[in-house]
């Protein structure tokens, strides 16, 4: 079996029923930021509030269309992150993008942790990064219009 039954369950899971997901009106307001995939043609807003003294995350929600890995990472990213601190949100963002370089997840990971499959599948680790890519960008306080390409390949060392 290449994909784990259990990790396949998970993100349909959270494919059909998104966590935190909102209107493309709600997704815009505040601090926002959209990536895309063009390969895949996945699409996501991303609005993240941190709590007044800048801390930790308050509220995150995200609109979005694409396909079922896109989605569902979107909605277990908003799930894992609720609460971190900036901080930890993006020690976090880095753990996912080595769990898709293939290591295996040092730590429990929840939910996330049923994307480790897609690391097999080279052309899908963008549609599984774009919104820990998109989060990132929100955390570094971008404000701008992205394509998960262009950063994913930066980012390659
Ligand atoms: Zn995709």
């Amino acid at each position: 079996m290449e994909f784990n039954e259990l990790y396949q369950e998970i993100i349909l899971d959270h494919y059909r029923s998104p966590r935190n997901n909102c209107s493309e009106q709600e997704a815009s307001a505040g601090n926002c930021v959209k990536h895309e995939n063009p390969l895949c043609g996945d699409e996501l807003l991303l609005s993240v509030q941190l709590d007044s003294k800048g801390g930790w995350i308050e509220k995150i929600c995200f609109a979005g269309h694409g396909c079922s890995i896109s989605q569902a990472s979107a909605s277990m990213m908003t799930e894992a992150v609720q609460g971190l601190d900036r901080r930890q949100a993006l020690a976090l963002v880095e753990r996912v993008r080595e769990m898709m370089r293939g290591a295996e997840p040092d730590e429990e990971l929840g939910d996330v942790e049923a994307l480790q499959g897609v690391s097999k599948f080279p052309v899908r680790i963008k549609c599984a990064l774009l919104a820990w890519m998109a989060l990132k960008d929100a955390l570094d306080g971008g404000n701008g219009n992205y394509q998960t390409e262009t950063i994913h390949e930066q980012g390659r060392s």
